[in-house]
């Protein structure tokens, strides 16, 4: 650090991102990426005659993508803020309705993010236990009078909350922001977005990151009352007007024009998902039920950090975690089938040689 960082930091524990590695012959499980490209309708928009046109700023209200991804849930553009990945609309959300008067709660295992914005922004939090058997117990969300966020489905656990006790958490505390972040979303769940006519302190937030293979643009939004949505806008053009590049912005917009060939997707990494747990439960994996594109298990016969270890030298990344509650436990990415297959033929060399 130098002698010029602010206070404000000194104990700031940044974000630690899973690897990214230029080695293309590797197997790729740790990010949560989608194994397929964006779809052909979004390469075919791409064009080089966009490209000529990168000496221009982007449109600042990103008003075209606003109204398809409304057009796609039925609400309004003024329900929608877009940002650089989810992520960055996080961070918005932070800025904008946190602060040192806040306490912001969430669960003790869930996405690393929050602890960081929370730091970032000098917010008190709160981690809330949960059940040993990593799912979340609603009812401690119940009136409690504080802010909250929840990954739904849980992330690294994969482990998604029913829309009905969503609800519960959210209608039990009418005087606090509720935010629900929904990366995971399209693998099987059903999201709060519908509930935002209902509730005042709802804020939705998903990405195209996942589902719509556009990791790489960096897209991201919330969907959440016109009041919400106004207060983030507001944020957003204090910070960064032009946070959604042109190429993204267009990314964006063709991808929900083919929204059935990302929804296939989603459907084939779900089948592949039941096939991964199946294999990996019968050679004695303790696997968590997924409601994502990854899961996360664990077997006894072998630490985590080994499996790891053993898996990255026959080049396969995965993800693993230092927090003692889930260090044997490593998060799988669901890639293509024939991917999975190698990583099943990979832990059956290294357990008959380990084990
Ligand atoms: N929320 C959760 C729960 C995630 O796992 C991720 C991905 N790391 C994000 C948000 C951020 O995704 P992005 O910034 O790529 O939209």
């Amino acid at each position: 650090m130098s002698k010029f960082i602010s206070d404000r930091f000194s104990d700031l524990e940044p974000y630690k991102p899973g690897e990214q590695t230029g080695n293309t012959e590797c197997i790729k499980l740790n990010t949560n990426e989608s194994p397929y490209p964006p779809s052909p309708k979004v390469m075919e928009a791409i064009s080089l005659q966009e490209v000529e046109k990168l000496n221009l700023y982007p449109d600042y209200s990103g008003i075209n993508l606003r109204k398809k991804i409304a057009k796609l849930y039925n609400v309004s553009y003024e329900n929608i803020v877009i940002g650089n990945g989810s992520d960055e609309v996080l961070s918005m959300i932070f800025m904008a309705f946190f602060d040192h008067k806040s306490t912001v709660v969430f669960p003790e295992i869930s996405y690393d993010f929050y602890k960081v914005f929370s730091q970032l922004y000098g917010i008190k939090y709160m981690e809330m236990p949960m059940n040993g058997d990593f799912s979340i117990s609603f009812k401690d969300y119940l009136g409690i009078n504080k802010d909250i966020i929840l990954a739904n489905p849980n992330a690294p656990t994969g482990i998604y909350l029913s829309l009905e006790n969503i609800e519960r958490i959210i209608s039990s505390n009418p005087e606090n922001l509720v935010v629900i972040d929904e990366a995971y979303i399209d693998y099987g769940g059903e999201s709060a977005y519908k509930l935002i006519d209902k509730y005042d302190n709802l804020l939705v937030v998903q990405t195209f990151s996942k589902s719509r293979s556009l990791a790489g643009a960096r897209l991201g939004f919330a969907i959440g009352n016109r009041e919400l949505i106004r207060d983030l806008n507001m944020i957003r053009f204090s910070m960064n007007p032009y946070n959604v590049n042109r190429l993204t912005l267009i990314a964006g917009e063709s991808s929900i024009d083919d929204n059935e060939y990302y929804m296939k997707n989603c459907k084939e990494v779900m089948e592949t998902r039941s096939f991964v747990t199946e294999k990996l439960r019968s050679m004695g994996f303790q696997v968590i039920d997924s409601m994502t594109n990854f899961v996360f298990a664990k077997i006894k016969a072998l630490e985590g950090k080994i499996l790891y270890e053993e898996l990255k030298k026959r080049g396969i990344l995965v993800r693993r975690y230092d927090k003692e509650l889930i260090s044997n436990y490593l998060r799988i990415t669901i890639g293509t089938k024939e991917q999975m297959e190698i990583f099943l033929q990979r832990i059956r060399e290294i357990l008959k040689l380990k084990v």
